[in-house]
């Protein structure tokens, strides 16, 4: 019995360049996740896994593939967070990923829009490696012995994908720069080619090392001293984690926690703002943009953090 992963994500899917059209993208994510399945099934796969760790987990269904399932267990389970490795896999695609935070593509971002940046940083490195979303899940697959023997998605995903293996099967099915320049049905041809190498591949070379810490820089770095009040690790103004299969074991409370603080931090910027605004009451509106202070209350009440405060205070002083 070969069981197999598809880890999916909706960000790199072909053609998908409008993520707020619904039908297109539940329609073309099922596509694209259906050429899988049914080479998978060709190959003689007999179980196969699909997670949709997009959002809430609920655009991939059986209704929605295009599949024959006859003989095959398909099963399909909501968010990465309820992924069971009881029943072990014996390799993973990972399928319609995007670059991380500051990458090129339609939505790159490190898991959240208040994650500024992830990444390694050991002994021997002396700059630290930016790290996303592909090789944090690479990884954490990797602790669980599970070799990613294919990544498909936009050409960040991809190279992100290669930058830290560069054995594993590459599928780069988006562009930035050429909006529907082919069809799709090119691209299923390209990816079941991809799916056959990847099948061909000695799979020990795809198992993904887990053993570096790994830390996140937020856009407000209140948060992550709020954070140290609950137990995470603080290293200068990051958290760190002891590898990927850590962080990814900490994410779903972490971005609980990230979300009753983010309500305490807008909070406190709507009040700091209403307080200046009463001290610059004779400042006119040009002059309040323009300056330095008002140039750093234009950030997002959830970005403004002590330093920016201070700042303001600070420059505030100085024109009085
Ligand atoms: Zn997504």
């Amino acid at each position: 019995m070969v069981h197999a992963l598809l880890l999916c994500d909706l960000e790199g899917i072909a053609g998908i360049y409008d993520l707020h059209d619904m039908p297109q993208c539940h329609r073309l994510y099922n596509k694209e996740v259906s050429v899988y399945v049914n080479t998978l099934i060709a190959w003689g796969c007999s179980k196969i896994t699909i997670c949709d760790t997009h959002s809430q987990g609920d655009m991939i269904t059986l209704d929605a593939l295009d599949v024959e399932t006859s003989g095959t267990d398909i099963s399909i389970v909501a968010q990465a967070k309820n992924l069971s490795f009881e029943d072990p896999y014996d390799f993973a695609f990972m399928i319609g990923f995007h670059g991380r935070e500051d990458s090129i593509g339609i939505l790159p971002h490190t898991w959240r829009f208040d994650f500024k940046s992830m990444f390694l940083k050991n002994a021997t490195q002396l700059l630290p490696v930016p790290i996303g979303e592909v090789e944090i899940f690479a990884r954490w697959l990797g602790a669980h012995s599970v070799p990613v023997i294919m990544v498909s998605g936009d050409v960040a995903a991809i190279s992100e994908a290669n930058q830290f293996n560069p054995y594993r099967i590459v599928c780069c099915v988006k562009s930035v720069y050429e909006q529907n320049a082919h069809s799709l049905d090119y691209y299923d041809q390209k990816i079941t080619t991809s799916i056959n190498a990847a099948l061909s591949l000695d799979r020990s070379f795809c198992v993904s090392h887990d053993a570096e810490p790994v830390y996140i820089e937020f856009q407000n770095q209140d948060l992550a001293v709020m954070l140290s009040t609950e137990g995470y690790q603080k290293t200068n103004n990051h958290l760190e984690f002891k590898d990927c299969a850590d962080f990814m074991n900490h994410l779903y409370p972490l971005i609980q926690h990230m979300n009753q603080f983010n309500q305490q931090i807008w909070q406190d910027n709507v009040d700091f703002v209403r307080k200046i605004r009463t001290l610059v009451k004779d400042v006119d509106r040009e002059t309040f943009i323009t300056s330095e202070y008002g140039k750093i209350l234009g950030k997002s009440l959830y970005f403004l953090d002590a330093h920016d405060r201070n700042k303001v205070l600070a420059s505030l002083q100085q024109n009085q």
